[in-house]
């Protein structure tokens, strides 16, 4: 079985537990901080230029976004974090929202997506976002997105240096993306893929 990635729509949003899925299909779960690339990263994925933006209208920020991919599987675009213009107000929100997701939603995530930029160091954020994916005890797939902006000789230094924030095993998996190029993208829906049996 495959999933074609490209025949996706867009759902609804949930600002509280009561609007979350839970009809038993897989849930592909994607976090990353605010202009990491997140939305770019989910439309380079389902091949569409504006899919992952559906959700994101004004007001709706602090939403997970569920999308349908061949009727099959949720991807499920958590909120983006770490925007410094951003409320106390709308932050609590955030982490309330985080909080019961988490809470509620562990034992539906099929796999974990942390989105990082190549060019940095992982943040506090993301270590944050990284330790929960951990707790659930899901599989975590790690992207290191804006590939393209590095030169070839800074990618090892990039990726060592995001492994070793990490703490990322061998066996685990990062796998370099550029949303702009599409690199990665294949890997990616391989990734996705060899956790859900589909
Ligand atoms: P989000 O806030 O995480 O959803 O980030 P967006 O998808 O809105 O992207 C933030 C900015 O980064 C936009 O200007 C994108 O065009 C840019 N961007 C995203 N991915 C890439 C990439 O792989 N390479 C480059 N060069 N730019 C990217």
């Amino acid at each position: 079985m495959t999933l074609d990635f490209s025949k996706a729509e867009f759902i609804r949003s949930a600002g509280r537990a009561e609007d979350f899925l839970r009809d038993g299909l897989p849930q592909f779960v994607f976090a990353g901080r605010s202009n990491v690339g997140k939305s770019s990263v989910i439309n380079r994925l389902v091949n569409r230029k504006n899919l992952a933006y559906v959700g994101a209208s004004p007001g709706k920020t602090t939403q997970v976004n569920y999308f349908l991919i061949d009727r099959r599987a949720y991807l499920v675009d958590l909120p983006g974090y770490g925007y410094a213009k951003v409320s106390q107000a709308e932050r609590d929100r955030w982490a309330k929202l985080m909080e019961t997701y988490f809470q509620q939603e562990a034992g539906r995530i099929t796999a974990g997506v942390l989105i990082v930029d190549i060019r940095h160091k992982p943040t506090a954020n993301d270590l944050t976002m990284h330790g929960w994916f951990r707790q659930t005890g899901c599989p975590e797939i790690v992207v290191a997105n804006k590939l393209d902006k590095l030169k070839k000789s800074q990618i090892e230094p990039a990726f060592q240096l995001i492994r070793e924030t990490l703490e990322l095993a061998e066996a685990d998996i990062l796998i370099p993306f550029s949303a702009e190029k599409g690199t990665g993208r294949e890997d990616l829906i391989r990734a996705l893929l060899s956790h859900c049996g589909a």
